[in-house]
């Protein structure tokens, strides 16, 4: 049982930890699915708890981090620069290295200028609190990812937030704001939990009818969707009518950092001003390796994300017929609806002794009574694989009420 007394040095400030017993009750069930560490990977295989299970609940889309080339790159330059930067970019912590990326990835994103930051999160938390301020007004989707909530949160303006993907919604809001406030629209390209894309037709419009900016997170998007993998503004052709879009390397890129790319005196600005940049360690050196060897293997290996689409429509087209729920995911995250919290843990447990992983969601992430498990595809699944996952989800969804045998959902 959880220890629910504070100790020795009491504040009170304490206290909430030790009233926190929910994920002991759960580990006490056996039925707690998070941090369950990976004694080994290959990408698709991963040991637990030590079972060989398929992962079916990564963002290593293109299947790049156990590649023999990021590998390589990594060692490399850890043998030339050492193992971390020990500073921020500002001050002692730019390599030549950071520089080539993001003159790559301007190039790549065919924007003027691009700034780097040492993690997604940060990305979006430091660009959204230096970019509006106190005399601007940001519209943000109510989806959008942690990073770009606690971004509006910590900057100085006032932030509205528009139901999800309702684009009425956001006209409406922006049709009565302060017409002498700035204005920008923030949102996922593509959302973490339904793998839904934005409207970004829709936004482009709204934004050029109210004079707005238009900032995307596509953490999910770049090195996943769009020609040649440049995201979801691409996915339209509209990559020249979004101002700002931001990225992610711990998916696609099988590395850790972020980037964001824009105007270049808007990239000069958040350079200069942004906290999270300047005052936070910048990306080590394998970490900006590995990422500029993915950038190139995506370029030269275009058959990953045609199998990445062609995976994710043959899994999002399976599920469907199993009889699940799988949301309105138009990308290669499906999550698949369980209903309430307890029975997604055991679904997650289930899933697991058949040898697939998959990540539990539950609520606040998603609503009450609409608890899920986010799947997400690799380039490197092997048709045998995805055969398997689908075996899995069949005997355990119909084992808990969810579908029957005939492809029917029993669940609302
Ligand atoms: N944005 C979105 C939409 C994400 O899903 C994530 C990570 N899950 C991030 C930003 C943060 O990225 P990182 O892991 O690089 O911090």
């Amino acid at each position: 049982m959880a220890d629910t007394t504070a100790k020795t040095t009491y504040s009170k400030v304490f206290q909430k930890a030790y009233d926190f017993t929910k994920a002991d009750e759960i580990k006490e069930m056996g039925l707690y699915p998070y941090f369950k560490p990976l004694q080994a990977t290959d990408g698709t295989i991963v040991k637990i708890e030590g079972r060989d299970v398929i992962m079916a609940g990564s963002n290593n889309y293109l299947g790049l981090t156990n590649d023999p080339r990021t590998i390589k790159a990594a060692q490399d330059v850890i043998k030339f620069y050492g193992t971390g930067c020990t500073g921020s970019r500002y001050l002692n912590g730019t390599l030549d290295l950071h520089l080539e990326l993001e003159e790559k990835l301007a190039v790549f994103m065919n924007k003027e200028a691009c700034v780097l930051f040492s993690t997604g999160y940060q990305t979006n938390e430091g660009s959204i609190q230096t970019i509006a301020d106190r005399n601007d007004i940001i519209f943000s989707d109510k989806d959008n990812h942690a990073c770009i909530v606690v971004g509006t949160q910590v900057s100085n303006a006032k932030t509205v937030r528009y139901r999800h993907n309702d684009m009425d919604h956001l006209r409406n809001l922006l049709a009565k704001a302060d017409p002498d406030a700035g204005k920008i629209i923030v949102s996922d390209g593509v959302f973490s939990m339904s793998g839904t894309l934005a409207k970004i037709p829709e936004m482009v419009q709204i934004k050029n009818e109210f004079g707005a900016g238009l900032y995307l997170d596509d953490a999910h998007a770049v090195g996943v969707i769009g020609e040649g993998g440049r995201g979801s503004a691409s996915v339209f052709g509209l990559m020249d009518d979004v101002d700002l879009i931001s990225g992610t390397f711990s998916k696609s890129f099988a590395s850790l950092g972020g980037f964001l790319v824009g105007d270049r005196t808007v990239i000069e600005y958040i350079r200069h001003k942004s906290p999270a940049h300047i005052f936070s360690a910048s990306m080590p050196p394998a970490n900006v390796a590995t990422v500029l060897k993915s950038l190139e293997i995506l370029q030269e290996e275009p058959w990953r994300l045609q199998r990445l689409e062609e995976i994710s429509t043959y899994m999002r087209t399976n599920l469907k017929e199993l009889g699940f729920n799988v949301w309105s995911s138009q990308t290669p995250i499906i999550p698949v609806v369980i209903g309430e919290m307890m029975k997604c843990f055991q679904f997650w447990k289930d899933l697991f002794e058949e040898g697939v992983y998959v990540n539990a969601v539950v609520p606040p992430a998603v609503p009450r009574g609409q608890a899920l498990v986010r799947t997400s595809y690799m380039a490197t699944h092997t048709d045998e694989h995805l055969d398997r996952i689908l075996d899995a989800f069949r005997t355990v969804g119909i084992k808990h009420g969810i579908i029957d045998k005939n492809g029917k959902s029993l669940i609302d």
